[in-house]
């Protein structure tokens, strides 16, 4: 059942991390990419409510999340979020923004908080300043750790909590391990995503899906809510980062560049399903011939073996 997907409502970001997918890929060309505008955007999130309620889904979970930073277009993803919450009776669809951060500013903060019971923002930042000012830099090279700290704070300011993360794993991760442990406790972080790196430019500092679990093994404390452990242990189809089964042709897309992908791996060789303005039925119909046995998914990524 299709229950999740994310959107890259943009091709454009003011970071230039070394390790970026999707800027850092000779096989993805991020100047050709098409960007959402509101009446786009709302076309997909109307679609999706209608397919929730048709199917009369507890939740529906959206993210912005891949291929572009999407506070660069706030006022899109805001005008729309508002409009969609109103139709939304049921309360069936949640969201969240993954961001690198550096747009947080009170103003955009204070515009957040309407929206903040339905959607949540995550911050990307990848532990202490060593491991994270290595490769997550501005387009001057310079690193970002102490803006990202800054605004975090801004957030914890206004709403008595410290944000969601994502930490991004490459190899220096792993060595680093215990410093980014200590500076995650020091900091009192507590909701957590890890999220490892696929197809970097730089081969080296890819990892193993195996040295990936037993990384974020590492971190399960008590003080932590680790979503990848959560989602493992109630058997989650998702990305297997994020679960035990691949979801690919089962419950999880990826708008990207005009196009519906089966996740955001499938933009590299632009083998798409659909396009954005689909209804839902339909893309399912396109993703079925993707479908493998559920079994032969457990913990294999169906990018890599299919
Ligand atoms: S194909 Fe691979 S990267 Fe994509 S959702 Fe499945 S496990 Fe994750």
């Amino acid at each position: 059942m299709l229950n999740k997907c994310c959107i890259s409502i943009n091709a454009k970001c003011n970071l230039s991390c070394a390790y970026c997918h999707f800027y850092e890929n000779n096989n993805i060309d991020m100047r050709s990419m098409q960007s959402l505008d509101l009446n786009k955007l709302l076309i997909i999130l109307h679609n999706i409510l209608t397919y929730a309620q048709k199917e009369h889904l507890q939740c529906f979970s959206v993210g912005f999340a891949g291929g572009g930073e999407p506070l660069l277009d706030w006022q899109i993803l805001e005008s729309a979020l508002s409009a969609i919450a109103k139709q939304d009776t049921q309360k069936q669809l949640t969201f969240y923004i993954i961001t690198n951060g550096i747009l947080l500013n009170e103003r955009l903060l204070e515009s957040y908080k309407k929206l903040k019971p339905f959607v949540k923002l995550v911050i990307s930042l990848d532990g202490d300043e060593i491991t994270h000012d290595t490769f997550r830099l501005d387009k001057q090279g310079k690193g970002t750790f102490k803006r990202i700290m800054a605004n975090i704070a801004l957030y914890e300011e206004l709403f008595g909590a410290k944000p969601d993360i994502n930490v991004s794993v490459s190899r220096l991760s792993l060595e680093r391990k215990a410093f980014i442990l200590d500076f995650l406790l020091e900091n009192n972080f507590i909701n957590i995503t890890f999220t490892r790196l696929f197809h970097c430019s730089d081969k080296s500092l890819e990892i193993s899906h195996n040295d990936f679990l037993e990384f974020v093994e590492f971190f399960n404390t008590q003080h932590f809510v680790i979503r990848n452990l959560t989602a493992k242990a109630q058997n989650k189809c998702d990305c297997i980062m994020y679960g035990y089964t691949c979801g690919v042709g089962y419950n999880n897309i990826f708008y990207c560049n005009d196009k519906v992908y089966p996740c955001m791996r499938y933009v590299e060789g632009d083998k798409y399903i659909g396009h954005y303005d689909d209804t839902l039925p339909t893309i399912i119909n396109n993703m079925k011939p993707l479908q493998k046995p559920l079994s032969l998914l457990q913990g294999v990524c169906h990018y890599e073996k299919y």
